[in-house]
């Protein structure tokens, strides 16, 4: 569109342009293994990091699907680019599962598995702001990995299903519960999905 746009420009035939990917978490948050592995240098991390007291730690956790493509890449890939995204490494993943589609019918099987993160957040976050920035990571890895069009809806407004390279969803975000048009936390369905309880159980038996 900018492409587009530039070359719509009276005078300008054609126009290149470069896109340069930045995580757009926080840098300050970040841990050492994601800046080594950014081969970004700690300088600025103390820039905005303060006082480390200032800040909490809180869970995440996140369920991964895939039932298209090479499936177990996808949730490697996947969680390769949240591991950059969130900024620290996974702190757990459970097993691969493999299981039948859920609330439609197809012929290929899903992928599942579930991830645990550690996040800090200054004290005082906002638990909506964060979790939308959080789902807005997780909707634009699936974007990468080649997910396209919006979730569809029947004419009574339930969700319709269908195959997918990735799915990632928002199970738990430490205590918090959001409850706003584009993210409900903890996760709706979390709790009638074997396909999400079981991996979540294998990380955290508690839960
Ligand atoms: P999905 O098809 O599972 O990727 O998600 C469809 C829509 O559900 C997304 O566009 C989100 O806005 C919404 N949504 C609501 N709650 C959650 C959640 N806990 N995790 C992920 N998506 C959610």
């Amino acid at each position: 569109q900018v492409k587009d746009a530039v070359e719509d420009v009276p005078g300008v035939v054609s126009a290149k342009i470069d896109l340069v990917w930045e995580p757009i978490w926080d840098k300050s948050r970040m841990s050492e293994e994601a800046l080594v592995e950014l081969g970004l240098d700690e300088d600025w991390r103390s820039e905005g990091a303060g006082d480390s007291s200032d800040y909490e730690t809180v869970e995440l956790y996140l369920s991964l699907g895939s039932n298209q493509g090479d499936r177990r890449k996808n949730i490697e890939d996947a969680l390769s680019l949240l591991n950059i995204e969130l900024g620290t490494p996974f702190k757990a993943v459970s097993s691969l599962i493999e299981t039948d589609p859920w609330g439609f019918e197809s012929d290929e099987k899903f992928i599942n598995a579930a991830v645990y993160y550690e996040l800090e957040f200054k004290e005082g976050y906002n638990p909506e702001a964060e979790g939308l920035m959080i789902l807005e990571i997780c909707k634009s890895i699936e974007r990468r990995l080649g997910r396209t069009g919006n979730p569809q809806y029947d004419e009574k407004g339930e969700r319709v299903y269908s195959d997918r390279p990735i799915d990632i969803d928002i199970l738990l975000f430490g205590d918090n519960k959001i409850d706003c048009e584009e993210l409900t936390v903890p996760h709706k369905l979390m709790y009638e999905r074997d396909f999400v309880m079981i991996p979540l159980k294998e990380i955290n038996n508690k839960l």
